[in-house]
């Protein structure tokens, strides 16, 4: 077997879902290409492009000196957009390898503690197609057929929902979705707690009056009613309150035994997440919007959190083992944060049975009409399986993806 897996072209797809699917291709010689997807941001494809004569001719096998290598051409920068160009190119080199090797990513990655990886489905406010652009403007895709493509504000204290909304989700829409999730086999789901209310609030500060929490609670009862107790629940407010409107959001739904409460204050509010965490009694959750080992280690040792939500798609594989490892030291569980398209969403799996303290994976697909027919049906009854297939164990379909690419983007 020829141990050096020389690549010749970067290339990478856009395509338009609920977000921006971000899809990095790999190509070598004999016709061999892996695939892998970067975490959206705005001026993505142009850092791809930037970085394309840096890593090309190298050895795949090489992954952990590509990714050091392109870390250290953009350390100069902030992480962030950087760091999800890196985590796209680093997916698909495991990709790549795999195939060239004949062997699944998850064993490359050590070998597995699960065959099978638990997905949880978030169901936002219960809705249908939610679909945001890379600076989370709201959108409609494309090919819904609609006319006005122009994006409509949206407010960010109410996530993702434009501020001219006058209809509000009642608690039957959480209750239909939480059913339809329940019968599709997952076993864990989360919701929006940071939703519009018909009552008068600032949209600007953090503050949190008791009756938008019993607004929000009388919907998180209707799907507690609805799965009962043998389905988990967890909550999502998106880094929106103030310390102690959080703490007062955490003790109310504390009869909803959740599985997390994610993300109750910003992110970069290291001990006030402490605070918070000591004062309800649910685990927090965070760690989507931070890139460094160093900053995940103040969210343990400072934060004293006690869930980790690390994004692959912005990390990267081997990242997520230090972390795992970093994590599992210190008695902390690793639950992922997952926006991306089926690519994405089957790399993160192989990651997710590779490392022992995992909880769950994320899920955001079930809106986007072509999710199950980019690459197949990954999840299965709420689990995704892993098989003894080469690389991510996938093919794309290119005339789906062709159908689905965004205008203006370059098509691999
Ligand atoms: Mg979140």
């Amino acid at each position: 077997m020829d141990r050096q897996v020389k690549f010749t072209r970067l290339s990478r797809a856009v395509l338009e879902a609920n977000y921006d699917w971000t899809i990095v291709r790999i190509d070598a010689a004999g016709g061999l290409y892996g695939l892998g997807e970067a975490y959206m941001g705005p001026g993505l494809t142009t850092i791809l492009d930037e970085l394309r004569p840096l890593v090309l001719g190298a050895d795949a096998a090489q992954i952990e000196q590509i990714v050091r290598k392109l870390r250290g051409c953009t350390v100069h920068a902030s992480p962030g957009v950087c760091f999800h160009a890196i985590a796209g190119i680093e997916a698909a080199l495991w990709d790549l390898l795999g195939k060239a090797w004949r062997q699944p990513v998850w064993k490359l990655l050590g070998g597995q503690f699960r065959q099978r990886v638990r997905v949880y489905a978030d169901c936002h406010a219960g809705d249908a197609l939610d679909s945001m652009n890379a600076v989370l403007q709201s959108r409609t895709p494309f090919w819904t057929g609609a006319r006005d493509n122009a994006p409509a504000a949206v407010s960010l204290k109410h996530h993702g929902w434009n501020p001219a909304e006058t209809h509000f989700p009642p608690p039957d829409r959480y209750r239909t979705r939480a059913r339809e999730m329940a019968n599709r086999g997952f076993t864990a789901l989360k919701f929006d707690a940071d939703i519009p209310t018909p009552l008068p609030t600032d949209n600007y500060n953090r503050s949190l009056r008791r009756e938008e929490i019993d607004f929000v609670l009388e919907r998180l009862r209707a799907v507690r009613a609805e799965i009962g107790p043998g389905v988990d629940l967890a909550v999502d407010c998106h880094w929106n309150y103030a310390t102690p409107d959080a703490i007062q959001l955490g003790r109310a739904l504390g009869e909803l035994d959740l599985l997390w409460l994610e993300d109750p204050v910003p992110p970069e509010s290291v001990r006030q997440l402490r605070t918070v965490q000591n004062s309800v009694p649910m685990p927090i959750a965070t760690g989507e919007n931070h890139y460094l080992l160093t900053d995940f280690l103040r969210l343990l040792d400072e934060g004293g959190v006690r869930l980790l939500a690390p994004d692959i798609q912005k990390i990267g594989a081997l990242d997520l083992k230090a972390l795992s490892r970093l994590a599992d030291a210190m008695a902390t569980s690793l639950t992922i944060h997952n926006i991306s398209g089926p690519i994405g969403t089957v790399f993160s799996a192989h990651v997710c049975a590779t490392i022992p303290n995992f909880l769950a994976l994320e899920w955001h697909g079930a809106s986007v009409p072509f999710f199950d027919h980019l690459c197949g049906a990954p999840i299965d009854r709420g689990f995704i399986p892993l098989t003894d297939a080469p690389g991510l164990g996938i093919t794309l379909n290119e005339d789906t993806a062709r159908r689905y690419a965004k205008p203006g983007e370059e098509f691999f």
